[in-house]
């Protein structure tokens, strides 16, 4: 039986989060990863020496990346391991087609993250893959960015208004202690920065500052190499918003935080909808930091699909009497659900997956309730505590989730 504690503690991701055993084997100290050969990392290439040198560097990778893939034990055992991790990969594999089908049709959003994805072939997505790439960009903010001060979101600073003002109107919306909330924003251009990949690959992934060197290296290398990456600015490096309640990792205390990636807010803003996509996500995930400080995420069911869809929903409730209270974000409902129904769409369809968000249409019905709620409270001006919000949710839960 697994326990429903696990559910405290991880970082909350938009995508599904799945919470499996990890079986993996983990890297031994004496194991290293070679330096990837000079002559790999600059030549003057002719195709066939390309296609050499890619090979080359592709074994060495798929012989590193089964190793290291699932974090170091001491990531694992803080249910921060690559598996708890960012499975947002899974919509870009969708979009890439390399999963079977799924019940999630095409979206807008979808659509849009397949033009993006034009110029990708097999052997980029390969490399990006087994670098870890697509996960650094998490991994570095979920670590290392401590501090709210300094930060910019998007990939040009045209979200760092927003979401700013948001965050102060979100801190004094609700009335828990939120001093201590750091937000920071999740770059893909951490990928050109090797000290910061290093110390991921050692301090995440476990691997000798020898071998992290090598295969910071090695994504210099493939950033030359390969334009499709956009020099880490592609958004499938940062497809993703995520909430984590504080924990001690490896004797650094990491902070209560919120990380936004720039790819996930541009795919919105590319569909229109700048004015209300960061203060939606953001608003969602602050409410994952109301449940950690009211102690709300843990639930007597057994079932981790039950538990996570839980959680959800009331952040989906609680996001939505922000968005739309007079005295919160006070957005017109009817712009608040044309954004959500592309927002919900987009969110897992694997309903018995164990980090599984609730259907799109539990989503919307969590979020109608939340609406209703703060047009109640439009008149007398009030803003309900977020202890009786908590409660009223669970009240309504059983009507929220029936077919
Ligand atoms: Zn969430």
């Amino acid at each position: 039986m697994t326990n429903p504690k696990k559910l405290k503690r991880i970082i909350f991701g938009f995508f599904a989060l799945s919470f499996m055993i990890l079986t993996s084997c983990e890297l031994e100290p004496s194991e290293k990863i070679d330096p990837i050969a000079p002559e790999l990392l600059y030549t003057e290439r002719n195709e066939s020496q390309t296609i050499q040198d890619f090979s080359k560097l592709g074994e060495l990778l798929i012989r590193t990346n089964s190793r290291l893939k699932n974090g170091s034990e001491s990531a694992r055992m803080k249910g921060l391991g690559a598996n708890s991790g960012p499975n947002y990969l899974e919509i870009v594999e969708r979009v890439l087609q390399v999963v079977n089908p799924s019940p999630c049709g095409p979206t807008d959003y979808t659509e849009w993250l397949e033009e993006e994805n034009s110029d990708w072939s097999s052997v980029s997505r390969n490399f990006a893959e087994l670098t870890l790439m697509y996960v650094l960009p998490t991994y570095n903010a979920l670590l290392f960015e401590n501090n709210t001060r300094d930060q910019y979101f998007g990939k040009d600073g045209e979200f760092t208004q927003s979401v700013n003002k948001t965050f102060k109107d979100l801190k004094r919306f609700w009335d828990i202690p939120s001093n201590d909330i750091v937000l920071t924003a999740m770059h893909g251009n951490i990928l050109l920065e090797r000290e910061k990949l290093i110390r991921t690959y050692t301090d995440f992934f476990g691997l000798s500052p020898e071998s992290a060197e090598n295969l910071a290296d090695a994504i210099s290398f493939l950033l030359e190499t390969f334009p499709e990456y956009r020099n880490g600015d592609h958004p499938n490096f940062t497809l993703n918003a995520l909430a984590l309640e504080g924990l001690n990792f490896m004797g650094e205390d990491l902070p209560n935080k919120i990380i936004l990636g720039d790819g996930f807010l541009e795919g919105f803003a590319a569909l229109g909808f700048n004015d209300i996509a960061p203060k939606a996500i953001l608003a969602h995930e602050f409410a994952h930091q109301i449940q950690f400080k009211l102690n709300i995420v843990d639930s007597p069911t057994t079932d981790l699909a039950e538990a996570s869809r839980r959680v959800e929903l009331m952040a989906d409730a609680y996001a939505a009497y922000y968005l739309s209270h007079a005295r919160g974000a006070s957005m017109q409902w009817k712009r608040v659900q044309q954004f959500l129904e592309v927002f919900f769409l987009l969110g897992d369809c694997e309903f018995g997956d164990p980090g599984h968000h609730g259907t799109p249409l539990q989503r919307m019905a969590a979020a109608k309730w939340g609406n209703q709620l703060a047009e109640k409270a439009r008149k007398q001006g009030h803003i309900m505590s977020s202890k009786k919000f908590a409660d009223l949710f669970e009240a309504q839960l059983p009507i929220i989730v029936s077919p």
